[in-house]
């Protein structure tokens, strides 16, 4: 089974698509992770973009393309969770065009709906482990014990360079310029169900299976 998770930044997109590797054996495909993952590391690509995400606008479609290229071609275990891809109508297309040619087809699109208001509060107190990704929150969701990642033991938390209130507010209207019309694109598709994403975490976790397993 092959989804997205469509919703702003700070919708739980990330915290679900974890909850379905956890449990579903599905693989999560975020482009964010992915661009982190080559700006820390220092490639060429990762310097080139991390100005722009630093920004809180979008890399070009040619480069997330890309990274969602290789990761198809891979194993596919319990299917893909595409979480921050596709945030454009090209990037849409070109994953409908990838998915056929490795014969694979998107069974679902699951948006994730938020107000704005929820999403600074969410996202400008988020953090997570450094060492396994658990996401926590100032106010919402601490560790047990403070600084000590529940998931895993790890020490270290980590905080996202754009989680700020001026970036955010650029990564919102990106969202609503860019990424929204796949709402539309997606019913027209046959393809979207909507969520509740200011529910408790478990009751979306439970309306995502609900789609998941109709
Ligand atoms: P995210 O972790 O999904 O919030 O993404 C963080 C940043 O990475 C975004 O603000 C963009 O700068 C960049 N990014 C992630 N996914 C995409 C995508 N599919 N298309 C373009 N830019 C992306």
């Amino acid at each position: 089974m092959n989804i997205i998770l469509l919703g702003p930044p700070g919708a739980g997109k990330g915290t679900q698509a974890r909850h379905l590797v956890e449990t579903r054996d599905m693989i999560q495909l975020s482009t964010g992770d992915m661009l982190r993952e080559a700006k820390d590391s220092g490639t060429e690509m990762g310097r080139k973009v991390a100005e722009v995400m630093a920004r809180g606008d979008l890399v070009t479609d040619e480069i997330v393309i890309g990274l969602i290229r290789e990761k198809l071609e891979g194993d596919s275990k319990g299917g893909f969770i595409f979480d921050g891809f596709p945030r454009t109508l090209a990037q849409a297309d070109a994953l409908a065009e990838l998915l056929q040619s490795t014969g694979q087809s998107l069974d679902a699109v699951i948006e994730m709906q938020v107000d704005d208001e929820a999403l600074v509060e969410r996202i400008t107190g988020r953090y997570t482990c450094a060492n396994c990704g658990e996401v926590y929150h100032d106010v919402t969701k601490r560790p047990a014990v403070d600084g000590v990642c529940d998931s895993c033991g790890g020490t270290e938390m980590k905080r996202r360079a754009d989680d700020n209130e001026d970036s955010l507010r650029q990564r919102l209207m990106e969202y609503y310029k860019k990424t929204s019309p796949l709402i539309g694109y997606y019913y027209a598709k046959g393809k979207l169900h909507t969520v509740d994403g200011l529910a408790d975490i478990d009751d979306v976790r439970a309306a995502i299976a609900a789609v998941l397993d109709a």
